[in-house]
């Protein structure tokens, strides 16, 4: 199918979507046999993406009241929602506890919410998990974006916070802690990370006389990258570690999957606008920006592929090329293009693995959000179509 569509475009390949999500599936069904994948929203909250993992039985798994929303415009009911992270909003914390939903306590804030809803509900049971912030670096030296500093999320284990928190919820009547919510980011998404913080499940169920239903691990899992672990190495591991204190039966398996499982689905299609040579560097100027696929700027390389327009075959091999983005800002170089045929207007970059941490970090600078297809056997369909001034000042009031 031969189609000329205006760059730059995300494309969303939905067979690599299906089999992540199968593959998933399949390791989770084959390994512990009672789970729940919860999708993580901040990832990526594309509709599409959204409702079509909604479709496959996902919960929302979501960190903001605005996330929270949006999870519910898109037809997740309350009980449908994993509710995470620091900032949450008291209306909605009451609504998925009250509905049975997933929430997992990150403060005092949220255990004090808690009392004044366990308060004015005293007949109704409500059941919670919290989150625990421990020394996984001391289990991974090396591995984890904390680093020797610690985390900035939960109940710090290590301090005492856990414990106290879990005193204070204990001694509400009508309230049980019923989960475990281990989240930690890592550098390495390394299987062995996954084996720490199921030994650390553990250890705290043994230490504190937990009866849980469910431990949530979190996201933070490799998918999609050449030599990395994918879905199936993790979960052996983890259901080993887990069967030491816990049983499928009993307790459920969360999962919170992110970027692992839209990265390998998603390229980035970019064309070269011009190239100039400005004291004998050449620049490639493209239509698509790091801000579209590295907006934190912390990629050193990225994974790629070209097509080079074909009326030109006889390219000279250039030194040096920097592959630079659209905006006036110098940061915006990409990656350096070095002993390759020269890149010329037309020339096609596509960038892989940029499903997580782009769409949704991109901001409205200088050109507005690109359009985003799904690829499948009937060919490419919109599924987000380019913004416009219309989308950009929708909202906003001005005199004319
Ligand atoms: C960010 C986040 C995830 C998803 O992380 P990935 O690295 O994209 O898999 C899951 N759970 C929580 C609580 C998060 O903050």
């Amino acid at each position: 199918m031969k189609e000329t569509i205006q760059t730059p475009y995300f494309v969303i390949e939905e067979p690599i979507l299906q089999r992540y999500y199968d593959m998933l599936e399949e390791a989770l069904c084959s390994n512990w046999n009672n789970y729940q994948i919860g999708y993580s929203f901040k990832t990526n909250s594309l509709p599409w993406l959204v409702s079509y993992l909604k479709k496959r039985g996902a919960f929302a798994e979501v960190v903001s009241d605005d996330e929270y929303s949006l999870a519910r415009y898109m037809g997740f009911r309350d009980d449908e929602i994993i509710y995470n992270g620091p900032y949450k909003g008291e209306a909605s914390f009451r609504s998925v506890l009250l509905a049975g939903g997933i929430v997992n306590l990150d403060s005092m804030q949220e255990v004090r919410w808690l009392s004044d809803l366990a308060g004015s509900f005293p007949t109704k049971n409500f059941r919670v998990g919290i989150r625990a912030n421990f020394n996984l670096e001391q289990m991974c030296p090396g591995e984890t974006t904390m680093g020797e500093l610690s985390g900035r999320f939960g109940f710090c284990y290590e301090t005492g916070k856990f414990a106290s928190a879990l005193e204070i919820l204990r001694a509400f009547p009508n309230v049980s802690v019923a989960g475990l919510h281990l989240h930690s980011s890592s550098k390495s998404r390394s299987v062995n990370i996954f084996r720490s913080i199921a030994r650390m499940a553990c250890r705290l169920k043994e230490e504190f006389g937990l009866d849980l239903s469910y431990v949530d691990l979190g996201g933070g899992y490799c998918g999609g990258m050449e030599g990395r672990p994918e879905y199936p190495d993790y979960f052996p591991v983890i259901a080993e570690e887990l069967h030491r204190c816990f049983t499928p039966d009993q307790t459920k398996l969360i999962v919170e999957p992110g970027i692992s499982m839209i990265s390998k689905c998603t390229t980035f299609v970019t064309s070269v606008f011009d190239t100039r040579d400005i004291k004998g560097t050449r620049y490639v100027m493209t239509d698509g920006s790091r801000f579209n696929i590295d907006p934190t700027m912390i990629k050193s390389s990225h994974l790629f592929h070209l097509q080079y327009v074909p009326a030109r075959s006889d390219r000279p091999i250039l030194a040096q090329q920097v592959v630079s983005g659209f905006s006036c800002m110098e940061v915006d170089r990409i990656f350096l293009h070095e002993n390759q045929p020269e890149l010329i207007p037309g020339d096609r970059i596509i960038y892989e693995n940029v499903g997580g941490y782009t769409m949704s970090l991109n901001p409205l600078f200088i050109q507005y959000f690109p359009a985003v297809y799904v690829k499948n056997e009937d060919g490419l369909q919109m599924v987000r179509k380019k913004w416009t001034p219309e989308e950009y000042v929708q909202g906003s009031y001005w005199e004319v």
